[in-house]
């Protein structure tokens, strides 16, 4: 059997058009499947919604979360829900073309275990929000060491590569980089982004900017060696300005350099500020982890399947 899973937050617009989408598609087709709906705390009638369609349509399970903890703990939720062999994550609103999921399905039946979705074109964004997201990207690539380059949330996993990530004790998972960390035979299929039909995207540029350094921190430490590079950065001006300093003072003709030592002062204060900070942030994510707190909590449950 085939789960789809679909994280689903503020769509009551989209969420019955997709539905009705997926499940034509799916009955087209020969596959047996399931529809995993989780309602990430949605502040609309979202859930009312699924509530109304489930009734009609028995390949939907869903559950609700108590508020809302973000798309990543919602397609965990979904993973650990599901029932089948194979797991599509595909967003509630339309953007990841359905149709693909029949290609990622023959994927896995020709035995690989994860199949990536790729954009193509990323649909109409804003110029400045395709240079972050490429800024991104780039990074994460860097960091992780895997070409993150246009990856998506859309993806087919294999049963087993869905228990090893639930087992893996992390709360933050980067869910885009964690199906490429654990290897496997892997593939991926080429899509277009398609365009919102309704409602609107959830990202505002503060959020991704959080989102950006929130997943950079959780899969790389690489921005703590940034401070030790400037310390050494830092420490050969120092060599070199004290040895001027030092020939200067034998000289005897030091300057006064009260301009030096005041630029110097807030130059270094701000870096060792910002070292601290760094440095804080990631105490404050081994708080998080440390605290153990479930990535979700589950406070509404349709399963059809067991009537
Ligand atoms: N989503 C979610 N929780 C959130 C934000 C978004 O479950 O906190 C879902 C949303 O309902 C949609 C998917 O994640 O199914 C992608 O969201 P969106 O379209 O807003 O993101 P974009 O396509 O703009 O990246
Ligand atoms: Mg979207």
């Amino acid at each position: 059997m085939l789960s789809i899973i679909i994280p689903i937050y503020n769509e009551e617009k989209m969420i019955s058009i997709s539905i009705d989408v997926i499940t034509k598609l799916m009955d087209s087709s020969t596959i047996e499947y399931e529809l995993v709906l989780v309602n990430d705390g949605s502040k609309d009638r979202s859930w009312e919604t699924i509530k109304s369609l489930s009734e009609h349509n028995e390949h939907i399970r869903a559950i609700s979360f108590s508020r809302n903890f973000g798309k990543e703990s919602a397609i965990i939720a979904g993973l650990s829900y599901s029932k089948g062999d194979a797991c599509v994550t595909i967003d509630a609103d339309l953007q990841h073309p359905p149709e693909k999921i029949i290609e990622m399905y023959d994927l896995w039946k020709q035995g690989y275990k994860v199949v990536e979705g790729i954009k193509l074109s990323r649909g109409h964004e804003n110029f400045l929000y395709k240079c972050f997201a490429k800024t991104f990207y780039r990074i994460i690539s860097r960091a992780t060491g895997f070409d993150m380059q246009n990856t998506s949330d859309f993806k087919l996993l294999d049963r087993e590569v869905v228990d090893i990530i639930l087992n893996m004790p992390e709360k933050r998972m980067f869910f885009r980089a964690i199906s490429a960390w654990v290897g496997f035979k892997s593939t991926h299929v080429e899509y277009n982004v398609q365009e919102r039909i309704e409602g609107v995207s959830k990202w505002s540029a503060l959020s991704l900017i959080k989102y950006a350094i929130n997943n950079i921190t959780s899969f790389s430490s690489a921005p703590l060696q940034l401070v030790t590079l400037a310390g050494i950065i830092y420490l050969i001006f120092a060599i070199a300005l004290s040895v001027q300093t030092l020939v200067g003072f034998f000289e005897n003709n030091s300057v006064e350099g009260f301009t030096t030592v005041i630029l110097l002062q807030l130059i270094t204060g701000s870096i060792l500020m910002l070292a601290i900070g760094l440095i804080g942030y990631y105490i404050s994510k081994i708080f998080e982890e440390v605290k153990s707190r479930p990535k979700y909590i589950v406070e509404g449950e349709i399963d059809n399947s067991i009537n």
